[in-house]
C-alpha cells in the first residue's frame, strides 16, 4: 500500500462516469489536480441495469492511461453469469487488476434479480471464473444496509462476501465513528478480518448530502443536521462548517488506526483537496 506521506496513510478516490463531453473534460482536470494525493487507486461507479457501463470502462481506461492504478465497480443485479463473464474478460484484456464487486440498485421498474441475488454470489463467480487475478473490493455498511434484515443479518452478509473472496472492503459514508469501530470489531469477531476502508464524503451543500444520507441509511446526527439546515443558501458557511467537520473525522479515524481512506470525491477536487491538506498539517 502506497501510504500519502504527509497525511500518513493510504489514499484512494472515487469518480462515477461523466454523461457529457463538458464533464468529461472537466473531469479530466479534476483528475489531474487529485492525483498531486498520490492514491493507491481510483475507483469509477457503475450504473446497475445498465446506465453508465460503457462510461465506467472507458473512464477506467482514461485513468490507466494516465499511470494511475484504476478499478471499476461492477455490480450484479439484473445481469446473466454470461454478460458478467464477457465483462470479467473485458476487464482482464484492459489490464485491470482490481474490481470494486456489488450487488448494485435495480432502477425502479426494471425486472427480477437475474442469476446473482447478492454480492457474495457475485464475489464468488469472480474468484471461480478468474481466480485470483482481481483484487476484490466490497461494500461494507457500519449503519447497516436498508434492506438488511437486521444489524446481525448485515454483518453475516458481509463476512459471506469476505468468506467468498473479498480482498478489503470500503465502507457507505458515514459521520458516527462509533458505529465504523463497532462495525469492524464484530466483522473481525466473524473471522471477516480484511481491511474495511471508511467511505468518506466530502460535505458542501446541505440539500443534497441530506437526501443522499436518508437514501443509503446513513446517519447525519442531529446537531450537524441542524447545523446545515440553519445556514440556508449560505454555501460559504456549509463549505466551511463541512471542510471542519470531515477533516475532524478523517482525524480521529487516523488517531484509531484506520488503514485507509477513500474519498467520494463526486467528480470534484477542491473539498478533497483542502481536507487532505489540513489532515497533512496537523
Ligand atoms: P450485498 O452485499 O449483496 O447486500 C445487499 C443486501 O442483501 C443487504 O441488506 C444484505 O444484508 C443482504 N444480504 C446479502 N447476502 C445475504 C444473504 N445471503 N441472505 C440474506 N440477506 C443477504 N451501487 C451502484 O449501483 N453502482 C456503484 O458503483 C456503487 N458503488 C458503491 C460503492 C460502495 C463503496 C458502496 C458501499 C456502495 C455502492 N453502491 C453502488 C451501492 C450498492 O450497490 C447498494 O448499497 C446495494 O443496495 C447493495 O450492494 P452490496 O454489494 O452491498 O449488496
Amino acid at each position: 500500500m502506497s501510504t500519502h506521506p504527509a497525511i500518513g496513510l493510504p489514499l484512494s478516490l472515487e469518480f462515477f462516469p461523466p454523461k457529457t463531453e463538458e464533464g468529461a473534460t472537466k473531469l479530466t482536470a479534476v483528475r489531474q489536480q487529485l492525483y498531486a494525493l498520490q492514491p493507491e487507486f481510483c475507483s469509477v461507479t457503475y450504473g446497475a441495469g445498465g446506465s453508465t457501463q460503457d462510461g465506467t470502462l472507458q473512464t477506467v481506461q482514461a485513468i490507466m492511461a494516465e499511470g494511475q492504478e484504476a478499478a471499476p465497480h461492477f455490480s450484479c443485479i439484473g445481469a446473466s453469469r454470461a454478460s458478467i463473464r464477457d465483462k470479467l474478460a473485458q476487464f482482464q484484456a484492459a489490464g485491470i487488476k482490481r474490481i470494486v464487486a456489488l450487488r448494485g440498485d435495480l432502477p425502479s421498474g426494471y425486472g427480477g434479480f437475474g442469476e446473482f441475488r447478492y454480492a457474495s454470489d457475485l464475489v464468488a463467480f469472480i474468484r471461480e471464473e478468474t481466480g485470483s487475478h482481481f483484487h476484490i473490493e466490497v461494500g461494507a455498511y457500519p449503519e447497516m444496509h436498508p434492506q438488511a434484515r437486521s444489524p446481525q443479518d448485515d454483518l453475516t452478509a458481509f463476512a459471506t462476501k469476505v468468506k467468498a473472496g473479498a480482498n478489503s472492503a470500503i465502507t457507505q459514508m458515514f459521520f458516527n465513528t462509533d458505529a465504523y469501530f463497532r462495525f469492524v470489531d464484530e466483522a473481525y469477531a466473524l473471522g471477516a478480518d480484511i481491511h474495511i476502508v471508511p467511505g468518506i464524503m466530502p460535505i458542501t451543500n446541505s440539500s443534497g448530502i441530506i437526501r443522499f444520507a436518508d437514501n443509503c441509511g446513513a446517519e447525519i446526527p442531529r446537531w450537524m443536521r441542524l447545523r446545515l439546515q440553519s445556514f440556508g443558501d449560505d454555501t460559504a458557511s456549509i463549505k466551511a462548517f463541512g471542510l471542519d467537520v470531515i477533516t475532524d473525522l478523517c482525524d480521529q479515524l487516523r488517531t484509531a488506526g484506520v488503514p485507509a481512506l477513500h474519498f467520494y470525491t463526486m467528480n470534484q477536487s477542491a473539498a478533497v483537496l483542502e481536507i487532505c491538506q489540513r489532515l497533512g498539517g496537523r
